[in-house]
């Protein structure tokens, strides 16, 4: 009888093995089996032979640590970024573009099955970029400094609170690097103390940089412990001199034991309270604490995917289901008579109402409150929709309003998601109601990352 751990399995802890990769899992992680016991290993590859050390052991299965890569996939690709491996902000640059885009259609295609039961959908392939690096148009880092007195700003590691000092992200906008690089500078010239997570101590906490693609205008948003922030002066010229097109430098105030970035209280300490940008025709102003999609590129990919599932014709009232700052209602209201967006956040509502007022937008109207609420008491007050657009947070739809939109009966519904597991289990619930889903679009949002937002169309099947 072979050895077993208390999990009876005969995989140990800091043991090394070699195994196959049979699989990739669905934040890309490696996974193999040892003695049909499945372990799971970050920066693997399916068909690799890989060298791992267990460094966990559960019930049903473990982690191993990859050391050593014996047989490369032909999709093995040298990391752009020599933090990679242990920053927390990408997982996929240990692969190529072309085979980052073809694990994000096949996950899809999966969950549709397993989760969905739904067999013939047509998934298509994802949309990608041309050029799959600095697509970010917002940063934020935490600022620290480490035992020898050294500034550090850059992505915590994964699972920790540890900063992993960067010279340069290539996810992010390039504007970035050279503002992170001038903050240090400065925190270090005139002795800035910086935040302190356990002792709630210090001044400098994060920096966040924002810059609208479109009109190239940028923010920089330095977020402090408190009103006080010495020598700021000096980092307003230091910013201005050296970066083109900033329109806007904010003290943001954030004094409370939290891991929310952003306290509620601004300051202006140069130019305007905002910055605009555009997304297709549509102007947006943004501020420090508003949403905003972060992916400007894909985000019009994507809307524009959802207007041509929504087919409108002109004369077609639509509900845009967790509306946000109405982004997608704005663009509706082009081919629509009427666009109702409703969304749970006050703020974003406000925001909604003034981007639609100042593109000069008359059809759209905006409610507060939860879908699974608001959507009904339309339906009970006689406003019925004829297509139906949903565009709900990870965890997926309420059943309930899923339900109300089936009673409702619209032609179409249009479901944008962050998240394919969810997105499967909603339309089966969707498919069981009536409405059949046609197609299946991924848009890659989020290149050197396993995150992959969907378009789904479906029509009325009864
Ligand atoms: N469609 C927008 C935002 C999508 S993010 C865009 O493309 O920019 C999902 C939104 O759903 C968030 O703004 C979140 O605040 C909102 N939300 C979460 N739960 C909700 C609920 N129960 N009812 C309405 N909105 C909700």
């Amino acid at each position: 009888m072979s050895k077993e751990n208390k999990f009876n399995s005969t995989v140990e802890k800091n043991q090394e093995y070699i195994v196959e990769i049979e699989n990739n899992g669905h934040q890309c992680e490696g996974v193999a089996k040892i003695d049909n016991f499945t372990v799971f290993i970050d920066g693997a590859l399916k068909g690799e032979k890989v060298k791992i050390k267990i460094i966990k052991v559960n019930k049903n299965y473990g982690v191993g640590k990859l050391l050593e890569v014996i047989e490369k996939s032909d999709y093995r690709s040298e990391p752009v970024c020599v933090t990679y491996k242990r920053c927390g902000g990408c997982n996929l640059q240990h692969t190529t573009y072309e085979s980052q885009l073809e694990f994000k259609t096949e996950r899809v295609k999966e969950v549709l099955k397993r989760i969905g039961k739904l067999d013939d959908v047509k998934v298509h392939n994802t949309l990608g970029m041309e050029h799959p690096y600095n697509y970010r148009n917002k940063v934020q880092l935490p600022v620290g400094k480490n035992k020898d007195g050294e500034v550090l700003v850059g992505f915590y590691a994964p699972r920790s609170h540890d900063i992993i000092n960067m010279e340069c992200c290539y996810i992010q906008d390039e504007v970035g690097d050279k503002v992170i690089s001038i903050t240090k500078e400065w925190i270090k010239e005139f002795n800035i103390p910086t935040y302190n997570e356990e002792t709630n101590t210090g001044i400098v906490r994060h920096i966040m940089i924002r810059k609208g693609f479109k009109t190239g205008s940028v923010m920089v948003v330095i977020v402090t412990n408190g009103n006080k922030l010495p020598n700021s002066e000096e980092f307003v010229d230091n910013i201005r001199k050296n970066i083109e097109n900033v329109d806007s430098i904010i003290q943001n105030i954030n004094d409370k034991k939290t891991n929310v970035i952003l306290g509620q209280k601004c300051k202006v300490l140069y130019g305007s309270e905002t910055i605009t940008d555009f997304i297709g025709e549509f102007k947006f102003n943004i501020s420090p604490l508003s949403f905003f999609q972060v992916n400007s590129l894909q985000t019009e990919v994507l809307y524009n995917k959802a207007l041509e599932y929504a087919d409108l014709k002109g004369n077609e009232v639509v509900f845009d289901a967790y509306c946000g700052t109405g982004t997608i209602s704005l663009f509706l209201s082009q081919k629509a008579k009427r666009v109702y967006g409703v969304e749970i956040i006050p703020q974003a509502i406000e925001n909604a109402i003034r981007n639609a007022k100042e593109n000069n937008v008359k059809n759209a109207q905006f409610i507060v409150g939860e879908a699974e609420k608001e959507i009904p008491k339309l339906i009970e007050n006689g406003v019925k929709a004829d297509v139906v657009v949903v565009d709900p947070p990870r965890k997926g739809c309420e059943e309930s309003l899923l339900h109300a939109i089936a009673k409702m009966a619209p032609e179409k519904i249009v479901y944008v998601s962050c998240d394919p597991a969810t997105l499967a289990r909603d339309l089966n619930i969707l498919d069981t109601l009536g409405y059949k889903t046609l197609e299946v679009q991924p848009v890659d949002m989020f290149p050197q990352t396993h995150h992959v937002e969907n378009v789904a169309k479906l029509v009325r099947d009864i």
